[in-house]
């Protein structure tokens, strides 16, 4: 069934409001998860919250079911947490390493995950190293199978990094990783929602999303999927009396599934407005609204190129809905300030999210445009004549641009 994409726009107020190419940042949320959420706030304000909570407890169980058919895997694999960092925080600080012990991961790695493996290598000793990229800039499937050996403890990458419209071949990583019985760790971050992600075929152990980004839904909640043999085998870094229950004076027994990765006290209404965004992605269709933006972006990406003086910076063989661009003279905190006023919303990716790949390419910042299927053709147009606009104005209309935007933080 093709999208109807009026219909999509009419049930996301932000729609009427802004041209929202922030969808790698937080996507607008569609009537039904806001419902949900503000539903759930009131219900808490008339009856309180633990009884709200109880009232709510069949449509949270909801939340896991949803989200386990999103990614092919079983609800008893799944966690909910505050963020996808923490819920890749969840999964790596609570793994051992020793001295000597090898984590691989990516050269476009995410910032956050970086500074975690730096913090264990010096706490433990074991060290971390970059797998190179091939010739289209994704990761080399040669150079890892030639760097895999047994002190190879992890594989940990992000599936598409935050930084430029790359997809990493995640399953051929699996497949690795698989073959050699090694751990592997997804950050799955900006795919969920925006590309089909199953576990299964991609045979990770972890992997870490969130509910803001592609996925529609609203902030502060992630969650973290565990593939159901290893739940067993790894204990988790914090318990609680959620996570485990206190038996004897000496003694407690941590859960049997995956919520051993949680806490107890949550955003209730934000997890139930993860459900209804999983929810959502399901009826909407997640290869439908896949093939969508990722051929909005591709629009996106071949117009940018008709524009003189743009560089669009995204690699790969496979490309997703974030479209990374410079433009020659211009500060890209600039720019995003000129299409702001034009409510407009782009962000900007700087060195220090992706430090790896952004110094290997001699990049300090790029702006990241990154399209949902509910954007639309006419948006785009709007878009590349407004920067085309900015780019007449030439580079001298910066200063005042990036005054009144300071001006207005
Ligand atoms: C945004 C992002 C994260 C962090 O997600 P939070 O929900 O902010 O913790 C992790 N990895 C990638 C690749 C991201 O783009």
């Amino acid at each position: 069934m093709p999208l109807d994409i009026a219909q999509l726009r009419a049930e996301t107020p932000g729609c009427e409001a802004v041209i929202h190419f922030n969808n790698a940042g937080a996507a607008l949320m569609p009537k039904p998860v806001l419902d949900t959420v503000i539903g759930h706030l009131q219900l808490e304000g008339r009856i309180g919250g633990y009884e709200a909570a109880a009232a709510a407890a069949d449509q949270l169980e909801q939340t896991y079911h949803a989200i386990a058919q999103l990614i092919g895997a079983d609800p008893d694999e799944i966690a909910l947490t505050e963020s996808a960092t923490r819920a890749w925080d969840l999964a790596f600080y609570s793994l051992a390493f020793r001295p000597g012990d090898r984590i691989l991961t990516s050269v476009s790695e995410y910032a956050s995950n970086v500074i975690s493996f730096l913090q264990i290598a010096r706490r433990t000793g074991a060290q971390v190293e970059v797998i190179p990229n091939d010739e289209s800039g994704q990761l080399s499937l040669p150079a890892l199978r030639e760097m895999i050996d047994e002190r190879v403890k992890l594989i940990a990458i992000s599936h598409i990094p935050t930084n430029s419209g790359l997809i990493q071949p995640a399953a051929e990583i699996g497949k690795l990783a698989r073959e050699a019985g090694i751990l592997y760790l997804l950050d799955a971050c900006q795919s969920v929602g925006q590309i089909p992600v199953n576990v299964r075929e991609i045979g990770c152990d972890f992997l870490s999303a969130t509910s803001r980004k592609y996925l529609r839904g609203p902030r502060g909640v992630g969650f973290l999927y565990v593939r159901r043999e290893r739940i067993a085998t790894i204990e988790p870094i914090f318990l609680d009396l959620h996570a485990a229950t206190w038996i004897a004076h000496d003694r407690y027994d941590i859960r049997p599934d995956a919520r051993r990765f949680e806490q107890w006290e949550s955003d209730v209404a934000a997890r139930l407005g993860l459900g209804a965004a999983a929810a959502y992605a399901l009826r909407v269709g997640i290869e439908e609204g896949s093939a969508r933006l990722r051929a909005l972006a591709n629009q996106l990406r071949e117009g940018l190129q008709t524009l003189p003086g743009i560089q669009v910076h995204d690699l790969g063989r496979e490309r997703g809905g974030i479209v990374t661009f410079t433009m020659e003279g211009f500060a890209p905190e600039a720019i995003k300030a000129y299409l702001a006023e034009q409510r407009i919303n782009v962000t900007v990716a700087s060195k220090a999210s992706a430090r790896f790949d952004m110094e290997a390419r001699g990049l300090d910042a790029v702006v990241r445009a990154s399209v949902h299927y509910y954007n639309t053709e006419e948006e785009i147009a709007v878009f590349l004549d407004t920067l085309d606009t900015l780019r007449r104005q030439g580079p001298d209309s910066q200063q005042a641009l990036l005054a009144r935007a300071s001006r207005r933080k």
